[in-house]
């Protein structure tokens, strides 16, 4: 059962962003850099250095999740996540089952770069498969094929890892329902079937070339009507499979088998964000580190703060916060008493009217927890939630 909010004294996540990717997508509108790769000595150098000034400000409070995300972080060698990890360790008080995540591209993921990430402490690995269609590949210009999908499966499986997700795009530009279709079933046929899946809808982000080749008339993205109908047709294969859908975009195969360190920011929990272009909150404080690699490790090089920006919230938007995050979990939503312990104030007196008026249209309903969505409320999150703001 994920509970949401967190405490504020709760066990955080550390969250290590590696903005080096092979290539640019063109999609993607992630902190990145393609070709810059021979930063990554220095980089991961500055990342250690960051870990050990993040730590002083959550002495004392475990480490329950460590997340490498990116960017491409299987382009660090083994020695380097390694490395990482070690500081990690050193730094923060780490809780013995710690959730060790890393993200990865398909191509290049043998069985012995896998078993090294394994020795290095990754016990979790969240592949970016996208699609299984070759169009579809080649469309979001992606270097890989659907066999090395397979094979990255194979691999991690005999490399030990048995908490695997896939990632998924549906919604991209040619997608038909029918190709969809074809992806879950063949994912649902594996062998080597993954314990947790991530779908996402296609969001085409201004800046992106694919934003600039929909403006200029010469890709055609499928629009939200059969961006919903995608949806509902994964979420009701899911269920016939009997995956839980836990929160908007994830599934997992088995009960507890959610990405903890996601569910420490759909808690509302607290966590640091250490390396180029990462975020990080505690409490009130929200951080963003210094975008461009280079930039941060000058930063970090000359003893100043990793950071380029810091804001602070206050509490209305806090509270706002906890509801746009919780809600997003799809089973028990927003605890009653959780909140009230987070906030010092309950749910009703923060947000009673709101609540009303979106359960009396069928938008969310009062569960004997606390407040969740209900399905017409789903297929709706993005304007539920915007109604706490
Ligand atoms: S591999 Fe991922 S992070 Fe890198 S450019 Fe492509 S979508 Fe962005």
């Amino acid at each position: 059962m994920i509970i949401a909010p967190l405490p504020h004294d709760a066990p955080i996540g550390v969250y290590i962003h590696i903005p080096f990717c092979a290539h640019i997508c063109p999609y993607c509108d992630f902190t990145t850099y393609a070709g810059k790769t021979n930063l990554l000595p220095r980089y991961v150098d500055c990342v250690i250095r960051d870990l050990a000034k993040s730590a002083a400000p959550v002495t004392g409070r475990a480490a329950a999740t460590i997340f490498l995300g990116g960017g491409t972080p299987s382009l660090l060698d083994p020695a380097h996540v390694a490395t990482i990890v070690a500081a990690c360790r050193e730094h923060n008080v780490i809780a013995p089952n710690v959730e060790i995540t890393m993200e990865c591209n398909p191509n290049g993921l043998t069985e012995d770069r896998l078993a090294g990430y394994r020795d290095a402490g990754v016990n979790r690995l969240s592949i970016g498969a996208q699609t299984l269609d070759r169009r579809g590949l080649r469309t979001l210009g992606r270097q890989h094929e659907a066999t090395d999908v397979f094979a990255a499966l194979g691999a991690a499986h005999r490399a030990g890892f048995d908490n695997l997700s896939l990632d998924f795009i549906f919604g991209w530009p040619g997608q038909t329902l029918d190709s969809w279709r074809r992806d879950l079933h063949v994912v649902l046929s594996l062998p080597n079937q993954p314990a947790h899946l991530s779908l996402y809808s296609l969001i085409v982000e201004p800046g992106t070339p694919f934003a600039n080749a929909a403006a200029r008339g010469i890709l055609f993205i499928p629009d939200d009507d059969a961006s919903a109908d995608m949806y509902e047709h994964a979420i009701a294969t899911l269920a016939d499979a009997g995956w839980r859908h836990y929160e908007v975009a994830n599934w997992s195969r088995k009960p507890g088998g959610h990405s903890r360190h996601n569910a420490i920011y759909w808690r509302h929990g607290d966590y640091l964000g250490i390396g180029a272009g990462a975020f990080g909150t505690l409490g009130s404080r929200r951080t963003m580190n210094h975008l461009l690699p280079e930039t941060y490790c000058q930063a970090i090089e000359a003893g100043l703060p990793a950071a380029s920006n810091i804001e602070t919230i206050d509490d209305a938007t806090t509270r706002a916060e906890t509801m746009l995050l919780g809600l997003r979990l799809l089973e028990h939503g927003v605890d009653t008493e959780a909140f009230r312990v987070r906030h010092g104030l309950t749910l009703d007196e923060a947000f009673g009217d709101t609540i009303d008026d979106l359960a009396a249209i069928g938008l969310m309903e009062r569960i004997e927890s606390g407040v969740r969505l209900t399905h017409r409320g789903l297929l709706l999150a993005n304007e539920v939630v915007a109604r706490f703001l």
